[in-house]
């Protein structure tokens, strides 16, 4: 396969949902892509991210599953061992980038920001990390070492840096959020040519992170059944999605005409909607299961009907308690000050906070933070340090006994289940940091946010008022690949995120280390 003269470059489209690529390719919005598209393969990429989509990175990167990887949603983890809230780090996550395999039979390799990951020290190749992440996993730094300040200095900042939770009102505010996500898919791609040039690199990967910012906070400005879609400033905006998208596909078109013969893959690992589910009806639906832990919780008082209302409230989910944080702190106060501390220091203190009021020790089973699914970890003796639930046995009698219980949850406003499955993780994954991941995985009905559910067994519960950003992640990701290396014109069956990490070795004749979970996406190959 390997050629001594052949070039991979593959560009990650962070979030970007597979349905709009693939429409917006079809109508011609999307040409870069819809070219590689068709002089090449296409599939869509399942994965493990109906965990978390914070798990989706390590999975690419080192090419093994979570419970071996260790990182579930890594922005708010339960510390193993511990009733404590942690954000977990680049160095917490293991195993071995894919990259450093191909650097060390002697390709070398320029990566931009993956996230979630940092330089190995005197590798045979560039790295930036964190330049213009939509989420830091590490810190800002690359290898080699004074490549970060070159490139600052160059190319500057980018134009989203100091945007964390910044809420916007006007039109001017969203034009100019749009604007910001266009020009740093722009700086990105300039910054990506130069590191490529530079280094003479066998293999390069980029992250854009623009699609991610630009889904979460934009979707309302895209789709029309958003709850909070406003036609009048969709007109004076545009639909951000789509034009975060173009910047990237000019970005793709430049890399192209810059590296004509390289092989191109893009993909992105996960999706986007809007913003669905029902994870913040868990806690209220393990309370009614008899399986919250009961005693004081400070700052819980609970109000007629039943339901929680606390700050930090009893199981309470946590996305809720930054919320009510940042209703009595300003975003822009909650900003300086971030900006003041250490970020080490923020995250110990702010997931510090999380874990503040919660009666999780006192519980058979509590909810922990997570995004498109709802999590659930067992209260297990021997693990928690005040488990409650045996190992084995009884584990799987309260396990067998939560997912009887969703399963016949019915979302109030359609009639149909509100729950689609219940993965116990523990069947799914093999690895010896499944302890790391939550026991339960709730698969929600896709759509808009789930208010309320009802069955027998719980009766009704409702959601009280909640505002989460306008988009949320979904499941599914795809790849596109065109070059000498890849078949022309195939749509492929979907494919594993944990399939390309050995691909991309085998573009190269590198063999697979033994962990890898993924197989060789033979079938996109020409042989
Ligand atoms: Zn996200």
């Amino acid at each position: 396969m390997s050629q001594t003269d052949q070039q991979v470059i593959a560009v990650v489209l962070e979030s970007a949902e597979v349905s709009l690529i693939s429409r917006w390719c079809d109508e011609g919005k999307l040409p870069a892509m819809q070219r590689l598209r068709e002089q090449g393969v296409w599939c869509e990429l399942t994965g493990p991210g109906y965990i978390s989509s914070g798990c989706v990175w390590p999975s690419l990167c080192v090419g093994t599953n979570p419970a071996k990887h260790g990182i579930g949603f890594f922005h708010r983890e339960l510390k193993n061992g511990t009733y404590r809230m942690i954000k977990k780090y680049a160095d917490q996550v293991v195993g071995e980038y894919f990259w450093d395999s191909l650097a060390k039979a002697g390709h070398r390799v320029a990566i931009l920001d993956a996230a979630l990951t940092k330089p190995t020290p005197g590798m045979n190749g560039v790295i930036l990390c964190d330049w213009g992440s939509e989420h830091p996993g590490w810190k800002q730094c690359s290898e080699p070492p004074e490549l970060f300040a070159d490139v600052s200095q160059r190319f500057g900042e980018h134009p989203l840096a100091d945007w964390y939770q910044r809420r916007l009102h006007t039109v001017e505010e969203w034009r100019e959020l749009s604007d910001k996500l266009i020009q740093g898919a722009q700086i990105r791609t300039d910054i990506f040519c130069a590191m490529i040039a530079r280094s003479a690199s066998r293999f390069a990967l980029a992250n854009y992170s623009e699609p991610h910012w630009a889904g979460h906070m934009c979707w309302h400005l895209h789709d029309p059944d958003h709850p909070e879609y406003d036609a009048d400033l969709v007109a004076k905006v545009g639909d951000v999605i789509l034009d975060s998208y173009r910047a990237c596909d000019r970005g793709i078109a430049q890399i192209v005409e810059r590296f004509p013969d390289a092989n191109m893959v893009v993909l992105s690992l996960i999706g986007m909607g809007s913003h669905a589910g029902g994870e913040m009806l868990l806690p209220e639906i393990l309370d009614r299961l008899g399986m919250a832990g009961k005693g004081p919780a400070r700052n819980s008082p609970r109000e007629p009907g039943g339901s929680r209302r606390a700050l930090f409230g009893n199981t309470a989910a946590t996305t809720q308690t930054i919320q009510r944080v940042e209703q009595v702190i300003s975003p822009d106060l909650m900003r300086r000050v971030k900006n003041a501390v250490p970020e080490r220091l923020w995250d110990t203190v702010t997931r510090g906070v999380l874990s503040v009021g919660t009666n999780w020790k006192n519980s058979i089973a509590f909810s922990v933070p997570g995004d498109n699914s709802g999590l659930i970890r067992i209260n297990l003796k021997g693990r928690e340090p005040k488990g409650k639930v045996e190992p084995g046995r009884e584990f799987d009698a309260v396990c067998e006994q939560l997912i009887t219980a969703f399963k016949e949850l019915r979302d109030v406003s359609t009639g149909k289940p509100a729950v689609t499955d219940v993965y116990k993780l523990r069947d799914l994954l093999k690895g010896p940091l499944i302890d790391e991941l939550p026991d339960l995985v709730v698969l929600w009905q896709r759509g808009v946010p789930i208010s309320a559910v009802e069955s027998e067994r719980l009766g009704r519960i409702e959601l009280e008022e909640f505002h989460k950003r306008p988009g949320g992640h979904w499941h599914t990701g795809f790849l596109m690949a065109s070059g000498h290396h890849f078949k022309r014109g195939e749509v492929l069956p979907t494919a594993n995120l944990l399939d390309v990490a050995p691909t991309m070795l085998a573009l190269f004749d590198v063999e697979a280390p033994q962990e890898f979970d993924g197989e060789v996406m033979r079938g996109m190959l020409r042989v």
